[in-house]
């Protein structure tokens, strides 16, 4: 196999044209110097090492709008497939994982069940599906994880993974050692907002808030164009935020909180309580959807604190954009039959926003949508690639 060609010395300028170009696919000389502010010169000295070290094509003949004369446009394009991530969502049953270009387009896919989720044994099964998604593919060059927990990005430890019992894990560190690529990991919601930050409605937004309402309910934000991490690890604790002095405990100890109110676990538990047992969050639905008073109830309340959860965040970041997802808002993690789930807790969400949000902040895009557990691994990949266009070319 012909050997990689070694990355050229990248000026910061190198380094915004091709996070531009990642994010985007493929633009004009020209119109790339309008997004990044750079002069044409800069363009060129900063395209010209990345066409020789294969990352990125250039094509002309495309005819120009932009110039008076009409000359043909040249198109830079990424090279997509010149570098590819993998992606896992680490969970203490199942790995997800997907193969990535640098676009974040799912090119291979694979499920596997977890055995035993000790470090040592979980490290080695991770190695393995890395090396199931990366046989035949020499392009292969970073694996990004995505756990739930207290994770420290920059060095790749876990510090607390509760689900999966882990204290102080470094992840990345043997992972790395495993595989040979290079590994970054991160907190599965903070992954979740890099995907959106780098390919979905985070481009171009300097603010963006992320919230998943599942069991737990997590919440990731990016301000001032920088994902938050927190000083201590821990920012952005919406399902901690008090909606209800009175209302049921929370495991944290405290009464009231979002998620104490609106996880899946408390939505099921006060079903139970009003004589449904058993239930799933699906079915919870279905019931309010027939009108049935306690599944109604119960969801309005779960929508109700939702909606003052993220009013906190609006409130207190001003969030151009707040995305909300995960299956306790009532969507199912099959593709086939997503989107009606949201009917039922969507103006209960809004209707709290709109309440408590305060004057302007009340102008964040609010927008519900599924959560399939393969967005999770491209999230991860997200991160991989992320890192890669970050380091390339830097010493
Ligand atoms: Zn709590």
């Amino acid at each position: 196999m012909p050997a990689r060609p070694q990355a050229p010395t990248l000026s910061p300028a190198g380094t915004r044209v091709l996070q531009q170009l990642v994010m985007t696919g493929d633009a004009s000389r020209t119109a790339l110097a309008t997004d990044t502010g750079l002069t044409p010169g800069a363009i060129t000295r900063a395209v010209r090492p990345l066409l020789e070290a294969g990352l990125l094509d250039e094509t002309g003949g495309r005819a120009s709008t932009e110039g008076a004369l009409g000359r043909p446009a040249t198109v830079v394009t990424v090279r997509t497939e010149a570098h590819l991530a993998i992606g896992i969502k680490v969970t203490a049953d199942q790995l997800f994982g997907v193969l990535c270009d640098l676009r974040c387009r799912v090119l291979d896919e694979l499920t596997v069940p977890v055995g035993d989720h000790g470090p040592e044994a979980l490290v080695a099964q991770v190695a393995d599906l890395v090396e199931r998604l990366r046989a035949g593919r020499p392009q292969v060059g970073s694996v990004g994880l995505a756990v739930s927990g207290d994770i420290d990005a920059a060095s790749g430890h876990v510090a607390y993974s509760p689900f999966l019992g882990w204290h102080d894990v470094p992840l990345g560190q043997e992972v790395a050692r495993r595989t040979g690529l290079t590994t970054t990991v991160e907190n599965d919601v903070r992954a979740l907002l890099t995907g959106e930050r780098w390919y979905g409605v985070g481009r171009g937004l300097s603010s963006l808030a992320l919230v998943t309402v599942g069991t737990g309910i997590g919440c990731a934000l990016l301000v001032n164009g920088q994902v938050v991490h927190g000083s201590f690890g821990v920012a952005g604790e919406v399902g901690h935020v008090l909606v209800d002095p009175e209302g049921p405990l929370c495991h944290c100890g405290n009464r009231g909180c979002v998620e104490a109110v609106a996880g899946s676990a408390s939505i099921l538990e006060r079903m139970a309580q009003a004589g449904f047992p058993g239930l799933g969050i699906g079915d919870v639905a279905e019931l309010a959807r027939s009108g049935q008073p306690d599944a109604v109830r119960v969801l309005a309340d779960a929508g109700s604190a939702v909606g003052t959860g993220i009013a906190t965040i609006a409130n207190l970041l001003g969030a151009q954009h707040i995305v909300i997802t995960g299956e306790a808002i009532g969507s199912s993690p099959e593709p086939a039959d997503d989107e009606r789930d949201y009917d039922v807790m969507d103006p209960h969400v809004r209707a709290a926003f709109e309440q408590r949000a305060f004057g302007s902040a009340a102008r964040s895009a609010i927008e519900l949508r599924p959560l399939r557990f393969v967005d999770w691994a491209r999230g991860a990949a997200a991160c991989a690639v992320e890192d890669f266009v970050t380091h390339y070319g830097r010493s």
